[in-house]
């Protein structure tokens, strides 16, 4: 393990424990939009930028307490001195993505992530005069070749969507460090398991719509870095979020928070039931299961050396059961027998399985597809923890006897 790092234990520790009115043992919600200030002249030094972001509240859209505590528990759990609460995990990569690649800019992302992050990155960024290399394989050489003179960013997914690849992210950081880069990291499928700014990250950033929710009942976004990057972001003249309005809602905000607290739970159990699930599945022999918390996994040795201890290797694995048609009948078997459900998103405490290729990874087009192995009958499942793990288990055997 590369750190002794424990988020767990800074979330209890470092996050601001705030009552509610009248003594509530859980924070109120601030719902206010604008805010009041004794002083037309304490106004005016806000609007100047003159006034630091913490206690001192100008309009929703800049900043609410919802926010701030939220922030404070995530730059807390993220190690990064602070952090910003946005609608959604696209509005968190693209608001950062957009304040920090300037026309004329480049940026360098392994191909190997979402299927929204790639559409923007190769259908929108062009439109903001921002050139994009993909790189198949994030390697600590790939990324140093692909370092031009106007190059701003390095950005990948500590485990990508959907093939489950881990960057050996130290060792792209020493590029990065190297070239003066910022290195942007998607946290969203390994909340707690990884510290991306212990491992070099400069910006660390989450969809809160999944594990960090964990409900399925709210879209969300954060984004933990350090306070130069955050001042800018907010800006009244020429930050993202204060002028595109990403914000998050003060209600989100606060349920967000409400739902974090029992993120460790939630993450050591999914990541207990992949396991065995992905062993199991494995053992029958029948098609290859990819997790990367498997001897078989190629990078099964990067977890190892990268991973804060006690959280496992994640709730995401996929078995790849070679055709779209196989791949359906499973999906459909499962739904059947009531072990998951065909849906997109993670996170959520029931399994949720999707055909990634021609759903969440569907804006990739096929020949990119079949470069970065994403083989048409990959199902990704994101494993639940409801019932028994014996009765899951052979839930999930039965539906592979329906192929
Ligand atoms: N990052 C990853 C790894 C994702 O899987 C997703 C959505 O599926 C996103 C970002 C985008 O998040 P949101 O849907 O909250 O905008």
């Amino acid at each position: 393990m590369i750190s002794k790092f424990n988020p767990e234990q800074a979330l209890l520790e470092g996050a601001r424990k705030v009552f509610g009115e009248n003594g509530g043992v859980n924070s109120s919600i601030h719902p206010s939009t604008t805010f009041t200030t004794l002083d037309p002249e304490t106004m005016s030094q806000m609007f100047k930028g003159e006034l630091s972001e913490a206690g001192c509240y100008l309009y929703g859209r800049h900043f609410h307490p919802n926010s701030l505590n939220l922030g404070i528990q995530m730059a807390a759990m993220e190690n990064t001195e602070i952090a910003y609460p946005v609608a959604s995990g696209m509005a968190a990569i693209t608001s950062v993505i957009k304040q920090i690649v300037q026309p004329g800019g480049h940026l360098i992302s392994s191909s190997n992530v979402y299927g929204g992050t790639y559409a923007f990155l190769n259908n929108l960024a062009p439109r903001y005069g921002i050139d994009v290399t993909f790189l198949e394989e994030m390697t600590e050489e790939n990324v140093r070749e692909s370092v031009q003179d106007n190059t701003d960013m390095v950005f990948f997914e500590m485990h990508s969507n959907p093939t489950l690849r881990v960057t050996d992210a130290l060792a792209v950081s020493k590029v990065c460090q190297e070239f003066g880069l910022e290195m942007m990291v998607d946290n969203t499928f390994a909340p707690l398991i990884y510290t991306p700014k212990n491992l070099g990250a400069t910006i660390t950033v989450h969809s809160g719509t999944k594990f960090l929710n964990g409900m399925s009942d709210g879209i969300s976004g954060v984004i933990c870095c350090e306070h130069p990057l955050l001042q800018e972001l907010m800006d009244l003249h020429e930050g993202e979020l204060m002028l595109s309005g990403p914000v998050m809602d003060p209600r989100s905000a606060w349920q967000l928070q409400q739902y974090i607290q029992t993120l460790p739970l939630r993450v050591r159990e999914h990541s207990f039931r992949a396991l065995k699930l992905s062993e199991h599945l494995e053992s029958l022999g029948r098609f290859q299961v990819i997790y990367p918390g498997l001897e078989s996994h190629p990078d099964h040795h990067l977890v190892n050396l990268q991973a804060n201890s006690g959280f496992g290797y994640g709730g995401l694995m996929a078995i790849d059961l070679e055709t779209y048609e196989n791949a359906r009948k499973f999906v459909m078997a499962i739904q059947n027998n009531g072990w998951g459900l065909n849906a997109v998103s993670l996170g959520y405490y029931h399994s949720l399985l999707s055909i990634s290729g021609s759903s969440t990874s569907s804006e990739i087009e096929p020949e990119m597809q079949e470069k970065t192995q994403l083989s048409q009958g990959l199902v990704r499942i994101s494993v639940g923890f409801l019932g028994s793990l014996e009765n899951q288990v052979e839930g999930f055997c039965n539906a592979l006897k329906s192929i």
